[in-house]
């Protein structure tokens, strides 16, 4: 089973399957509920937040709740005003079009996108040069969900075309242990409550992370023991791989090494830390800073990163 697979395998498929994120579910209910009982599609929905939280899970959850089709797509992969309107003319009324790390759309498939959503109309060129028109044709109403891991980079005039904007934030270490008990029941892993809530605490909040936690460490219980996962160990498995108490690893250490050691405390810009841990700029923002920030360990000043204190103490009772 390879990594898409393994995720699809143990993707939740109604909302009461989806764990935690308590006051997202229960506007979506809600909202889904009213949308069925006036009979309309719908409004579009942006879900901002960090990579591996479950964006592309709620936004598949909504369009099963709904019992709607949905299609996937990303901003990257929008590479042209034609990909958008393919897409959009193979649209059924009331399906869902999603798409993922929308502040990444080229602004001109985002022009084309405005219309589409605000009128549900498509503007299309057709013929080249001085015969060329344009055509104007009438879409099927949809709704559009889109995921951002960076709401900031949004456009306003994009911004404005959601109805309905869900931030979500990092899981608490309960639900994160449902999770793992239920991926673990999927897998055929055996596994106990201490067990998993161990992997839990040192998954830094995130569904994504605990999987792969859960994965790594049945491997361990294999072949060191039986297979089966309690929290002796778990704890010796996550040792073995070099994930801390709290759920940093070792690039996360170094992030910290090297605003502590190496410039000393000072402000260290962007670029700087990209190219002393060798990991692209989007890497660092997207998935490495957001839990180092929401955990204290370091701090954005216009300058740059600062460590904390409670970064320098951990880092020496690792050097110990
Ligand atoms: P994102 O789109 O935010 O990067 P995904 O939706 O791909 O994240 O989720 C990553 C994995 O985490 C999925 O395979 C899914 O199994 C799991 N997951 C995410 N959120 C939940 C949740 N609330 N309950 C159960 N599993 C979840």
């Amino acid at each position: 089973m390879n990594e898409t697979e393994f995720e699809l395998s143990l993707r939740p498929v109604k909302l009461n399957e989806y764990i935690g994120q308590e006051k997202i579910k229960k506007q979506v209910s809600l909202l889904i509920e009213a949308s069925k009982r006036k009979n309309q599609v719908l409004d579009h929905v942006l879900i901002s937040g960090p990579p591996g939280l479950g964006k592309t899970t709620l936004a598949q959850v909504i369009a099963a709740e709904l019992g709607r089709n949905i299609h996937f797509t990303s901003g990257p992969l929008l590479e042209k005003k034609g990909d958008l309107a393919g897409i959009l003319s193979s649209l059924e009324e009331g399906d869902i079009l999603f798409i993922d790390e929308i502040h990444r759309l080229n602004p001109s498939v985002e022009e084309t996108l405005y219309p589409a959503v605000e009128d549900f109309k498509l503007d299309i060129v057709i013929g080249k040069g001085t015969a060329s028109r344009s055509v104007r044709i009438e879409l099927p109403r949809f709704t559009l969900i889109g995921a951002t891991t960076r709401a900031g980079m949004l456009t306003s005039p994009l911004l404005s075309r959601f109805g309905i904007i869900l931030n979500m934030d990092f899981y608490d270490t309960d639900s994160l242990t449902e999770m793992v008990l239920r991926s673990a029941r999927i897998l055929q892993i055996q596994i106990n409550r201490e067990g998993a809530e161990e992997i839990a605490k040192r998954s830094r909040g995130t569904p994504r992370i605990a999987n792969r936690l859960l994965k790594r460490v049945h491997d361990f219980a294999v072949v060191n023991g039986t297979g089966f996962i309690d929290r002796k160990t778990a704890h010796k498995a996550l040792e073995f791989f070099e994930i801390d108490e709290n759920g940093l690893d070792p690039i996360d250490r170094k992030y910290l090494d090297i605003l502590i050691n190496k410039f000393r405390g000072r402000p260290v810009g962007l670029s700087t830390l990209s190219s002393a841990l060798s990991e692209s700029k989007n890497t660092i923002e997207e998935i490495i800073e957001p839990f180092l920030l929401r955990e204290g360990y370091i701090q954005k000043t216009p300058r740059g990163r600062i460590p904390t204190d409670r970064a320098k103490r951990l880092l020496k009772r690792f050097e110990k």
